[in-house]
């Protein structure tokens, strides 16, 4: 049954319980303070929230740190999306004093963060603006996105290193940060970049890890940049 699902305080570190934050049923009673945004997905037309979004919105929506280890397909992207659209809009500095991005999502290829940024064009949520920014694409472009002010970054890791090097990028004003398929960003030998960038962004941002299997490297990324993570498992227990 690949809908069986784990939900765990699974890096805690001290005895301390906080309260998990219960699942959804449906996309009302996730977005209920936010019609805006159940508007968005209402146009749609999907019929149930997901498993990973069922559980992690409501962490997510609460300001915690999520790990969704879920197989692709699942509805990752929205589980993160909407919480970060949310996030941005609820913010005590108001968006035009930011002087930089609010969320930055990291990918491991291109197509991925093409896909998300098709993905956040989608929902219309107070003019928030995103770019996509990927090795192999026209950095001159990508920069005069970034310089007139966007509220999420998408990027591949390569090219974020590049653009926040060159000072094109403020880490300092992100306050959620996604790390999308982490599993895969290992295999192809991105941590270092991952420890780079993630070193420059303030403690007390929210974090989420995406990924589809959750190895030991995995769980070491998570335990170096998380806070008391909720993990959501979605798939069979027979492990
Ligand atoms: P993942 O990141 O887990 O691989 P995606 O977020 O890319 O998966 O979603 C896969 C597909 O499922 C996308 O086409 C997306 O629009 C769709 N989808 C997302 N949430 C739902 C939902 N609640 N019901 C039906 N389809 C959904
Ligand atoms: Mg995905």
């Amino acid at each position: 049954n690949s809908n069986n699902i784990v939900v765990s305080r699974v890096l805690q570190k001290t005895d301390e319980s906080r309260p998990i934050p219960n699942p959804v049923k449906t996309f009302e009673q996730a977005f209920r303070h936010y019609p805006l945004i159940l508007n968005e997905i209402k146009k749609v037309g999907f019929e149930t929230p997901s498993p990973i979004q069922s559980q992690g919105w409501p962490v997510l929506l609460s300001g915690e740190d999520l790990i969704g280890i879920a197989q692709t397909g699942t509805g990752k992207t929205l589980a993160f999306l909407l919480p970060a659209l949310i996030h941005i809009d609820g913010q005590p500095v108001p968006r035009e004093e930011r002087n930089g991005p609010s969320v930055l999502v990291i990918a491991p290829t291109r197509e991925l963060a093409l896909q998300i940024e098709r993905e956040v064009k989608k929902y219309q949520y107070k003019q928030i603006k995103a770019v996509c920014v990927y090795g192999g694409g026209n950095r001159k472009e990508q920069v005069n996105i970034v310089t007139k002010g966007v509220d999420i970054v998408i990027a591949t890791p390569g090219r974020l290193n590049d653009l926040v090097l060159a000072g094109y990028i403020s880490l300092h004003s992100i306050t959620y940060v996604v790390l999308d398929e982490a599993d895969r960003m290992l295999d192809m030998g991105f941590e270092p970049q991952i420890r780079k960038v993630l070193y420059d962004v303030r403690p007390d941002r929210q974090t989420v890890m995406t990924s589809a299997t959750w190895p030991p490297g995995v769980r070491r990324l998570a335990d170096s940049y998380m806070d008391n993570p909720v993990q959501v498992y979605v798939g069979s227990l027979d492990l």
